[in-house]
């Protein structure tokens, strides 16, 4: 344990006549006071069973987040479930390594009115898909989350935007339940920094995230076969869908008040023949904006249904968040998406509109 952890965790040193100190904040979770965790530990100290849920379509950090909580719960005696809410419950092939598989259940094995549910890296109701009605009949529900544009639903809130990952939250959360982290829990943990973080590379990232990555590697967990999963390794039919959205890529010099916006799409047509499932290409959108000409991008992905998920990403001089809200959607100002049922063209024209200047 790191002396800054210990200081968060110690009553704030007063002398006589010094002014009262505020509620000590974690160094992971600067947004957070002891007065913010305190109900949600006697919660999850006095519940039976817990039902801990992540976003649907879930990411490293949702899965990686829901698991390692599942875990550590687990190992208190407490009868766990995870779950989310698509259907069919797919676990991307992707996190496939990710261990303690086995607590999760399908959305419809969750109670319908859970004791205990707290759903991890869930920025807005919605993103609970079949587990929404669930959530919003627990006698009591919490919420931990790190994006801005949560508003904040539930019984309590671990809602902390400074944080660079779910994960980073769930690591204070085992600390203050006093569970030790061991290799799976470490495991997914990293996962979690890992992906929000790209890799420690994002903004996000401080000499906390740092401080994290070096007690999960002390654990012994296999960080370069982690990224090699994580960052490097996709299908030979992914490769031929990327080259089809690349090909197709719009560059507009002028949009986003001439910081640049570019912005493809990928027809569902593409990802059935090349036989790539749609949790294959989340990462395509890396490359796009990799464009020097733009601040901005945007890749709007087609599901069966004909209906777009849209990505975007900026370099931090345009809140996509913000744009991704006028389509329904949010975020980070740094990463944000929405669900459209439009024309390629006329979603297209929406998310420009939504950009700033307005
Ligand atoms: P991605 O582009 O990787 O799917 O998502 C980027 C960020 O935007 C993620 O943090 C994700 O949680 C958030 N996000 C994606 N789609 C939606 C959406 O439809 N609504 C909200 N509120 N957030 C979204
Ligand atoms: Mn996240």
């Amino acid at each position: 344990m790191s002396a800054g952890q210990q200081a968060a965790g110690a009553p704030a040193t007063m002398t006589a006549g010094a002014p009262v100190l505020p509620s000590p904040r974690s160094e992971q979770a600067p947004g957070l006071t002891d007065g913010d965790w305190q109900p949600v530990l006697a919660a999850i100290r006095g519940a039976s069973s817990v039902d801990l849920v992540c976003h649907v379509l879930p990411d490293g950090d949702a899965l990686g987040s829901a698991l390692a909580a599942g875990i550590a719960l687990r190992s208190l005696g407490i009868e766990v479930r995870v779950s989310f809410g698509d259907d069919p419950q797919v676990v991307p092939g992707s996190l496939e390594f990710l261990p303690a598989q086995d607590l999760l259940v399908p959305a419809s094995a969750v109670p319908e009115r859970p004791e205990l549910l707290i759903t991890f890296d869930v920025a807005d109701p919605q993103r609970l898909g079949l587990l929404r009605s669930r959530a919003e009949a627990a006698a009591t529900a919490v919420v931990i989350d790190h994006h801005a544009s949560n508003g904040g639903f539930g019984t309590y809130q671990l809602i902390d935007p400074a944080a660079p990952a779910t994960a980073v939250l769930v690591d204070e959360l085992l600390r203050r339940l006093g569970v030790p982290l061991d290799r799976d829990i470490a495991t997914c943990l990293y996962t979690g920094v890992a992906t929000d973080t790209g890799s420690f590379r994002y903004a996000a990232t401080t000499p906390a995230t740092h401080e994290l990555a070096s007690r999960l590697l002390a654990t012994g967990l296999r960080h370069d076969l982690i990224s090699r999963r994580l960052w490097d390794t996709q299908s030979f039919g992914y490769l031929k869908v990327l080259a089809a959205a690349l090909d197709r890529a719009v560059l507009e010099r002028g949009a986003a008040d001439g910081l640049g916006l570019v912005w493809t799409w990928v027809p569902y047509a593409d990802l059935t023949a090349h036989g790539v499932l749609p949790e294959e290409i989340e990462g395509l959108i890396d490359v796009v904006r990799k464009a020097s000409e733009a601040e901005v991008t945007l890749v709007l992905k087609e599901d069966p249904d004909g209906s777009l998920r849209g990505s975007s990403r900026s370099k931090g001089a345009v809140d996509v968040a913000a744009a991704c809200g006028a389509l329904g959607g949010g975020g980070h100002v740094y990463a944000a998406g929405f669900t459209s049922h439009s024309t390629v063209d006329t979603t297209v024209a929406r998310f420009r509109d939504a950009l700033p200047p307005h």
